[in-house]
């Protein structure tokens, strides 16, 4: 066998695979996982019914339009239901995005510390990712606008972004399309938008609404709870959908899925108890971390940024070593680009408490040795 006969097209040896927030720690033993922003409370107790139901139908192909679920979302978010596509995960739909409108010779721009599914994506699809830098851990509407040429054909903003926190206004937002050419596609994932209470921030709705090269992405995978079932959706222009609609599998979302979706989008209790213990703890915990002396970024998600010292035994590896030795998992952020850094997700009371001591512990004790 000649072992240079078969290769991947260009770029595809270039991407780093993405890596998950790990589950377990090192032993197996059971964790307290605040590594991949998953709900703290779970799913809504009329989601997992809908999906125990659907169990019942598994030899049925699922409804591919997946009409029901874009109706409920279409009701939810007062949107047209015709102009959303749901996909397997929202990351699914950033593929299919870059897949539609970029290839090779194409420039998908994103920002420094934006969501990596991005440059993953751009790259699978043969097209060239730019990194435009940021302003304090924030993407900057001008150092992106620098970077759009002839090429440029996607520009990817994650608002907030992940795993950095921060935002742009819904005027910042404005101001970043205004300036683009119209034949550069924006597209704005707005997978923690339900956690965000700030009154300058926007979804991008408007700006999706409005404007034909305007996508807004969103997920179930983080507020309503539905990591494992892989549902996320889109709004953009009648053109937009159509050429999704038309390289999408033809039954990209599971029925189970589907209709678990269904049934958390219409339990607004569920919706809102996420939200508000979102709200209580995701302001406790960063000031009890800026407490213990740590840096610790402001975050409008489900999630913190938080930099550890540069010194051995004090440092972000060993920060991580020391949290999972005590049941903890955080995730490490070296892919990021943010090596000094670990991004903690806000979990349930008990799970905040315990990481609090345990970090306090770390700090205050000896130093301690970065591998486990
Ligand atoms: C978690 C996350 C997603 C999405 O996920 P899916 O589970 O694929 O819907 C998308 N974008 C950002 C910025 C995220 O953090």
């Amino acid at each position: 066998m000649s072992p240079l006969a078969l290769r991947p097209r260009a770029g595809i040896l270039e991407i780093s695979p993405y890596v998950g927030g790990k589950a377990e720690t090192e032993g197996g033993r059971p964790a307290i996982k605040l590594s991949a922003n998953e709900s703290a409370i779970g799913a809504s107790p009329k989601a997992i019914a809908a999906f125990k139901n659907a169990a019942e139908r598994l030899h049925r192909y699922p409804d591919g339009s997946c009409s029901a679920l874009r109706t409920a979302i279409g009701r939810r978010f007062n949107l047209d239901p015709d102009r959303i596509v749901c996909g397997a995960g929202s990351d699914e739909l950033i593929a299919l995005l870059v897949r539609a409108y970029a290839g090779p010779g194409d420039e998908v721009l994103h920002s420094a510390h934006g969501f990596l599914m991005y440059r993953i994506a751009a790259l699978a699809a043969g097209a060239h990712p730019v990194a435009a830098p940021e302003r304090d851990l924030k993407a900057d509407v001008d150092a992106l606008l620098a970077r759009v040429n002839s090429r440029t054909r996607i520009l990817f903003l994650a608002n907030p972004n992940n795993p950095t926190g921060s935002y742009l206004t819904g005027a910042e937002l404005r101001r970043l399309h205004a300036q683009l050419p119209p034949d550069v596609l924006l597209v704005i994932d707005a997978a923690y938008a339900e956690f965000v209470s700030a009154p300058d921030y926007s979804s991008g709705i408007e700006l999706a609404r409005e404007h034909e090269n305007v996508v807004m992405t969103r997920t179930f995978s983080k507020l309503f709870g539905l990591a494992a079932l892989r549902v996320g959706w889109m709004y953009g222009s009648p053109a937009v959908v159509d050429a999704i609609n038309r390289i999408r599998g033809p039954f990209n979302v599971s029925q189970p899925a589907q209709e678990a979706a269904i049934a958390a989008l219409e339990d607004l209790e569920h919706q809102a108890r996420a939200k508000a213990h979102n709200d209580r703890w995701l302001p406790w915990l960063r000031e009890q971390l800026l407490a213990l002396g740590l840096l610790v970024y402001p975050s409008v998600g489900n999630f913190l940024l938080v930099e550890f010292p540069r010194e051995p035994g004090r440092d972000a590896a060993a920060a991580e070593a020391f949290l999972e030795r005590h049941g903890l998992i955080p995730r490490a952020m070296g892919a990021y680009g943010l090596p000094h850094t670990l991004r903690i997700s806000v979990g349930l009371e008990e799970d905040n408490h315990k990481l609090v001591e345990v970090l306090r512990a770390f700090l205050q004790g000896p130093p301690h040795a970065g591998a486990l």
